[in-house]
């Protein structure tokens, strides 16, 4: 909830990058240790995209709200209307505009999106976890990433582990990729082991694309937690004995 109102992040909430049509939409899911989980994708004009996401899992019995509908239900459950777009975020998006008039041109590159994704565990080893993410910058109006399918961008067993992504929402979604890790793990897979063996499928599936960005952090119930990247530029933060930790992720 810090990031998606902090302006000054591009890639989630306020100040996020909107899409090609200037808009700034939201894509972002919660799943806890029972199983449970919400989520909510092309979110418009909404400060806290998690906290919807986490009331259709709390507060309805369906999982993925979208759109429109989606910003109806925060309406009704009280949520205000919030610009999100910042000068910063709309001076990038005309000066993309001016020199990219055809859709296709996106770099994939990192610099292009980002999430938040977080994973924890308590201190009766249940799991939870949760994503949030103005998803690819500049895309195609009503494109969804991976971040709200429950599967691909997040996803938590309590018997096992939890995982969540970032990067190209496309590639994630295309393995299944946070359910691969959890399922890798429940193979015996290490949680470190296991993001790497999500990335090297994803690498295998774009040969030739040194720009593709995804990264996987993963954890398993007995708190052993691990991260990989398709390439330089990810990192993450551990809480742990009350510290804070910036890891370099491995690629
Ligand atoms: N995975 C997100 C998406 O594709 C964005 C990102 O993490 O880069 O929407």
């Amino acid at each position: 909830m810090i990031v998606e109102a902090d302006p000054e992040s591009t890639s989630v909430g306020r100040g996020g990058f909107p899409d090609a049509a200037g808009d700034v939409t939201l894509d972002a899911s919660i799943m806890d240790h029972r199983g449970q989980c919400g989520a909510v994708a092309c979110l418009e004009k909404t400060l806290h995209p998690i906290s919807v996401a986490r009331a259709v899992m709390e507060r309805t019995q369906h999982v993925l709200l979208v759109g429109e509908k989606a910003r109806d239900f925060a309406t009704q459950i009280g949520f205000p209307k919030t610009g999100l777009l910042t000068p910063n975020a709309r001076k990038a998006w005309k000066a993309w505009k001016a020199n990219n008039p055809k859709w296709r041109s996106f770099s994939t590159d990192i610099s292009n999106h980002d999430t938040i994704g977080m994973l924890a565990i308590d201190k009766q080893g249940n799991l939870s976890g949760a994503c949030t993410t103005s998803g690819w910058a500049f895309k195609i109006p009503g494109r969804v990433g991976d971040s709200p399918i429950i599967g691909a961008g997040l996803y938590v067993d309590n018997e096992i582990g939890a995982a969540t992504a970032t990067g190209t929402g496309e590639e994630v979604i295309k393995i299944c990729g946070s359910f691969l890790v959890v399922e890798l793990m429940r193979q015996g897979y290490s949680p470190q082991r296991a993001c790497e063996e999500a990335v090297s499928r994803i690498k295998k599936r774009n040969p030739g694309n040194p720009e593709l960005f995804v990264g996987f952090i993963a954890i398993n119930k007995s708190g052993e937690h691990g991260a990989f990247a398709t390439k330089t530029g990810f990192e993450y933060a551990l809480y742990q004995h009350g510290q804070n930790r910036l890891i370099p992720g491995l690629f």
